[in-house]
């Protein structure tokens, strides 16, 4: 069986005849010429082909938004949005990067659990869909700010379920959770917004967990999220706008992770849809999905470029101009319990054999590390590494300001054209 990286570079992007790297039809030796490393590149077709998937998939019962925070660029949110993708968005910057994406402010809805009353005054402001209340505070202060703006708000019920799904059962005694209200005070919530005259109650949203590789687990959790739904409809006694059932699909990023199937997530789908048929309350509303990692992660690679190869007492180290500092999830330090290489590439691979090697970054600290033992050819000064799976809580979710380094350059490529979206330094 090839290795993760070998299969990922199968499924989306290309080697030529020399070996090299090709992303949408464009070698990684050029692009990195040209704009230096390191450097993140998105894929806009693999974006394009995975959303297409997905909404098929899902077609009959949900659509498929896209979740900001997952890759906030506006060049990157543009190609969903293109796609037909409302935005979800957790700040007042990621309204306005979802805006200048050109997603209408009418298919952005914005979920988070501590709401600035200026981010709320900046959405409302703006005509946002939907905002999703997750705490007491939050409801007050959405009613404040809906009542200086002279405007009704649609709200959702974002609800900490009181079961948790494992291997597509749901058990009771959900976590505690900073994150929406407990199932147990659903019915306290719901008439707590029913009495307030600028908040209209469109529906209920439920996120259970991310990085979700079974198809049982995730359809478990939807039909969870239904029978919320319908208990929230009756309490309020209409029928739902909105069911938000969240994002939470996963991609493999570890040899022996297996990619989510969307043909099972299909074939489960039909029993869905019979349920919310089936409830008068239910059948109108809009469901919604909201996935970031599932869309944007597979299309995007992170280049580095090799400083130094460095033997210390038997180990070596391969040391880059790339690391946690740009990309945190790869060091294995964005809320790993154990530490694992992402698939990792070298961008020439002439088939020379691969040995099991440290790739690290130029941080001064032993946290920086990109592999700990990644199948790689023998790599010198100069060479070229990609980080696969990259396109997904990347940059945006790293320490960029550790060790003053500049932010990296990113790049979307898409028809056979390399499109600068921000540039080195910026
Ligand atoms: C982060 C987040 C998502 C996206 O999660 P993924 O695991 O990337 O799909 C969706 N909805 C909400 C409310 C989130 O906070």
């Amino acid at each position: 069986m090839p290795d993760l990286a070998t299969a990922l570079i199968a499924e989306n992007f290309a080697r030529d005849a020399g070996g090299v790297l090709h992303v949408g039809g464009l070698a990684l030796t050029e692009l990195t010429k040209e704009f230096g490393t390191p450097l993140f590149v998105y894929d806009a077709g693999t974006m394009r082909r995975t959303y297409r998937a997905l909404r098929e998939a899902v077609a009959g019962f949900a659509e498929v938004d896209f979740s900001v925070k997952a890759n906030p660029n506006p060049a990157v949110i543009r190609v969903f949005g293109q796609e037909g993708a409302g935005a979800e968005i957790a700040s007042g910057a990621e309204f306005d990067a979802a805006l200048r994406a050109g997603v209408a402010a009418e298919r952005i809805l914005f979920a988070g659990p501590g709401k600035s009353a200026a981010d709320l005054d900046r959405v409302i402001g703006g005509g946002i869909g939907e905002i999703h209340l997750e705490n007491r505070e939050e409801m007050a202060r959405v009613a404040a700010a809906a009542e200086r703006h002279g405007v009704t708000v649609r709200v959702a019920l974002r609800i900490n379920p009181g079961a948790t799904a494992q291997g597509g059962a749901m058990r009771m005694g959900g976590k505690p959770s900073p994150f929406g209200f407990d199932e147990e005070e659903m019915e306290a919530a719901i008439d707590a917004v029913e009495a307030m005259p600028r908040l209209r109650l469109a529906g209920l949203h439920l996120f259970a967990g991310t990085q979700g590789l079974k198809a049982e687990t995730l359809l478990g959790q939807w039909a969870y999220g239904l029978g919320l739904a319908a208990r929230m409809a009756e309490r309020i006694g209409r029928p739902l706008e909105t069911i938000d059932l969240g994002g939470g699909l996963g991609i493999p990023y570890f040899s022996g992770d297996t990619a989510l199937d969307l043909a099972a997530i299909r074939a489960g789908l039909p029993a869905l849809i019979a349920t919310l048929r089936a409830n008068p309350l239910l059948a109108p509303a809009r469901v919604v999905l909201e996935p970031g990692r599932y869309l944007a992660g597979p299309a995007g690679l992170y280049l580095a470029r090799v400083l130094a190869v460095k033997e210390s007492r038997g180990s070596r180290f391969v040391i880059t101009d790339g690391g946690m500092h740009h990309h945190l999830a790869a060091s294995g330090n964005l809320g790993q319990i154990v530490k694992r290489d992402f698939p990792l590439a070298a961008v020439v691979d002439a088939g020379s054999e691969c040995t099991a090697t440290a790739v690290v970054g130029p941080l001064c600290t032993p946290l920086d590390m990109l592999a700990r033992a990644a199948p790689l050819p023998p790599l010198a000064e100069g060479d070229l590494v990609a980080v696969l799976q990259s396109g997904a809580y990347g940059l945006t979710a790293s320490p960029t300001g550790f060790l003053s380094h500049p932010m990296p350059a990113e790049l979307l490529v898409e028809g056979g054209e390399a499109e600068l979206i921000r540039a080195r330094g910026a």
